[in-house]
């Protein structure tokens, strides 16, 4: 599918290089108080960022840097073992001020336009569902976008994306401090989906961060970076689709 877009191109990118296409889809928010301030700064050569497409809050797509090209917007980041992951996605910059600059719902207009060029990325270059993610999934800690006000489940009802629903279970909660075998499989599960954490045994600070950035993105309605027993049910139960999504 063709999406229209505005092109406002950006001096800020470079090659791919060891990466023959792009196999993750990177999902922000500006984080600026306007889309014009956004795109002013994601086509300045002196800021050194860039995204491949801002998605405006009526639907309005620019793109900035052509899909082949690596555009700079992960920054610090893993995901799957990966660490360059400015190489190996396309990243798509939503139009919204942020937790910073008044953190506000994200229009249906705008949720359409992303739906239709995410589905048009996914099928052009074959990602996996299961990479279809948010800056906060591969910087946890570092950043918290898109957040918890984004509708990941409603893009997985279009086809892009993983959502499940699960039900708590009667696992005990684990939290910061907290010692063991059970938080290293709760580490060991989060590494398993994607996320960069290794299994110590210490609920650290950045477990913490990663518990965190899973609940922004399956477990919105509360980020307190608590492994309660729903968050961890969520967890399994992502793990367990695996097996029947591409
Ligand atoms: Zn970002």
């Amino acid at each position: 599918m063709q999406v229209k877009h505005i092109e406002r191109p950006s001096p800020n990118f470079d090659e791919r290089t060891g990466v023959d296409v792009p196999d993750i889809l990177l999902l922000h928010y500006t984080g600026m108080r306007t889309c014009a301030e956004a795109v002013a700064r994601l086509t300045d050569a002196a800021a050194r960022v860039s995204a491949h497409y801002t998605v405006d809050e009526d639907g309005t797509v620019y793109a900035h840097v052509p899909e082949r090209l690596r555009a700079w917007h992960a920054g610090v980041s893993s995901w799957r073992g990966a660490t360059d992951i400015n190489a190996r996605s396309v990243g798509i910059e939503i139009v919204n001020p942020g937790h910073e600059f008044g953190y506000r719902a994200f229009p249906d207009a705008q949720i359409d336009a992303v739906i239709a060029l995410g589905r048009a990325i996914v099928a052009r270059h074959r990602v996996p569902q299961r990479n279809v993610i948010g800056h906060s999934d591969v910087a946890p800690g570092r950043k918290t976008e898109p957040g918890e006000l984004f509708p990941w489940k409603r893009l997985a009802d279009a086809g892009l994306g993983i959502w499940v629903e699960a039900r708590a279970g009667s696992e005990a909660p684990l939290a910061g401090g907290a010692m063991g075998p059970q938080v290293a499989a709760l580490q060991a599960a989060l590494a398993d989906y994607g996320y960069g954490i290794d299994a110590t045994g210490a609920f650290d600070e950045r477990t913490v961060a990663v518990v965190e950035a899973f609940q922004r993105h399956f477990r919105q309605r509360q980020v307190d970076g608590v492994a309660d027993a729903e968050t961890q049910a969520i967890l399994q139960a992502l793990i367990a689709v695996l097996d029947r999504v591409a």
